[in-house]
């Protein structure tokens, strides 16, 4: 039975950024948002997006420090 005084209430940040943010809604979701755009993610499935952007970013790192020696 959901719990209507968690539903969408006030929402605690996470961490933010100039241009993106991470709040925590008491319902349980992540809102992730970038600009205008709110993507909202359950707890499994934003770890998992976290996961895969940490893993981007170190790979791109890299791509780009290769480019950087030539
Ligand atoms: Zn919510």
């Amino acid at each position: 039975m959901p719990r209507p005084e968690l539903a969408h209430g006030p929402r605690q940040r996470l961490a933010g950024r100039a241009s993106c943010s991470v709040d925590r809604c008491p319902c349980g979701s992540l809102h992730v948002n970038l600009g205008s755009v709110t993507l909202r993610f359950d707890e499994q499935e934003f770890k998992e997006l976290a996961a895969a952007l940490g893993e981007a970013a170190s790979a791109l790192a890299r791509c780009s420090d290769a480019v950087a020696v030539h």
